[in-house]
């Protein structure tokens, strides 16, 4: 149990659970001089992002962009040979950059004096919690604050087989034990795509199957477009409007039923089938009903604007709470709860969350949508910036990224920033400043980018706002 024996008893504060909105909130209470106790099951903090979510994925995706981009150079000119793949060393690697910063993150839990519990916390009143360390030990730990902070699991879909080494979860998936022959990710959301991705350019032949009639349910279509065309070329299949009806699990395959419009062979065989079917939120089994906090009926906890809940002395951020369930999210939530807890004056209020799918292209959107503006029915005028027009994506080969912008009619501010693109998830962090300080599109269209960059489609952008961008003509229509 480590430096927690030498804890007080209560504890000013017990956060549960050490994902990216966890310990970004431990590491922030003890940077404002709070004695912190960190439970959670795994040595170091670093969560699902850490350990099996977000950094391995990226890891595997920068090898599939390396083999996307060798293949590619046929085109300028330069040949590679077909890639080997050493799938141990692969593995290897990626696992290597998970323990780097796991690693990391335990070293700067320990020179902040946290005091990490590795186990699981149940709450026996809104003053106490018991806890269970993998080493078996129990024991009751009284806190004047607690953080929740347990994240979310992966949705498996009714009626399927449970998960094995054929049927996978995104867990499962970022193991690559085998490619392959052939793959059906069932799910077209981000994860799927970005999973479906890596596991294409190692050479599975990949169908996704998915129950809407768009990949990136939700998602602008216009930045879903060129993506979608993409991967026509790199995956195997895409079937929309299509339900897996039943699956059965075999010695050296999986049968699936398809159902939809467009399904022409309804019973399929493949050798491993992905369910990234979404996420849900790890709100059972901690003994909140003990307390006075609130749970909707799709499991989030109900929190206000400074994430406390309605127990006075419980907070709770990052996925458990709702959506988005993105890693940044939760760490703001977390230093906002923290920052609360310590008496400021905060609140929660974003005006753009940034998401990214880093398939390739990337799409990256924040603040307000298109779609949105127009159920809003807010006067809104959209500027696109077409790739096509920029020299830099001229020279990376790509042509076909866009560039878009939700500008208010009245007040000329950008209210939101949509982009499709190697890079885009890069360039979003411009598109987030912008809109969380109000910036009007003058400010993007006067300020001046580097040159030849993909960054320059942002402000010409908001020239073609004005109908004055250089590299696009097409007149301001009033
Ligand atoms: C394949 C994949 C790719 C992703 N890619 C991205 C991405 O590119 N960008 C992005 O922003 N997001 C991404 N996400 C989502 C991201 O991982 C989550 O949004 C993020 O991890 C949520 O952080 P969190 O702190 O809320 O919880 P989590 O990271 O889920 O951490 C919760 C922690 O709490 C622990 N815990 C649970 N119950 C208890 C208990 N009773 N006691 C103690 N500890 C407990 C868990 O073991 C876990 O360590 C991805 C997710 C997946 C699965």
């Amino acid at each position: 149990m480590g430096q927690a024996d030498a804890l007080p008893n209560p504890a000013p504060l017990v956060v549960v659970g050490a994902g990216p909105g966890g310990y970004a909130a431990a590491f922030l209470a003890a940077d404002l001089g709070l004695e912190v106790v960190l439970v959670d099951p795994e040595p170091n903090p670093g969560g699902v992002c850490l350990y099996r979510g977000c950094i391995p994925s990226k890891a595997l995706l920068h090898v599939a962009a390396v083999i996307a981009e060798a293949r590619r150079a046929a085109d300028w000119g330069v040949k590679f040979t077909k890639p080997k793949i050493d799938l141990e060393r692969m593995r290897a690697w990626k696992d290597e950059v998970v323990s780097k910063m796991t690693g990391g993150l335990g070293q700067l839990m320990r020179s902040r004096k946290i005091h990490h519990i590795q186990g699981r916390a149940v709450f026996l009143d809104a003053r106490t919690l018991q806890i269970e360390t993998t080493s078996g030990e129990r024991r009751s730990l009284g806190f004047e604050h607690a953080i929740v902070a347990t994240g979310s699991s992966p949705v498996s879909l009714p009626g399927f087989p449970p998960y094995s080494s054929r049927i996978l979860d995104s867990t499962g998936a970022l193991e690559i034990a085998e490619i392959p022959k052939r793959l059906l990710v069932v799910g077209g959301g981000y994860i799927g795509l970005e999973l479906g991705s890596v596991y294409a350019a190692l050479g599975s032949k990949v169908t996704v199957v998915e129950l809407m009639p768009s990949l990136l349910p939700g998602v602008d279509p216009d930045l879903v477009r060129p993506l979608a065309r993409k991967l026509k070329g790199e995956f195997d299949g895409i079937l929309l409007r299509t339900k897996v009806a039943a699956v059965e699990e075999r010695a050296a395959s999986v049968k699936v039923m398809l159902e939809g419009p467009d399904v022409d062979k309804p019973q399929r065989t493949v050798d491993q089938v992905l369910v990234s079917v979404g996420r849900r939120p790890n709100s059972g089994g901690l003994g909140l009903e003990n307390t006075a906090v609130r749970i909707d009926d799709q499991g989030f906890i109900g929190v206000d604007a400074q994430l406390r809940t309605a127990e006075p002395s419980i907070f709770a951020i990052g996925d458990v709470v709702g959506q988005p369930m993105l890693a940044h999210k939760a760490s703001h939530e977390g230093r906002t709860a923290v920052e609360a807890i310590a008496g400021h004056k905060v609140a929660f209020e974003k005006a753009a969350i940034p998401a990214v799918v880093f398939t390739d292209p990337e799409v990256a959107w924040c603040g307000l949508t298109e779609a949105e503006a127009k159920q809003q029915q807010r006067q809104v005028s959209v500027a696109r910036f077409p790739w096509a027009a920029s020299g830099r994506a001229q020279t990376l080969g790509r042509g076909d990224g866009l560039t878009k912008l939700i500008i208010d009619l009245e007040t000329e501010r950008i209210l939101g920033v949509g982009l499709v693109g190697p890079g885009a998830g890069e360039l979003i962090a411009e598109g987030v400043l912008a809109v969380e300080m109000a910036a009007l599109a003058t400010d993007l269209k006067l300020s001046i980018h580097p040159h030849p960059t993909l960054s320059e489609t942002l402000m010409e952008a908001a020239e073609v706002f004005f109908g004055q961008s250089t590299h696009v003509h097409r007149p301001r229509r009033r």
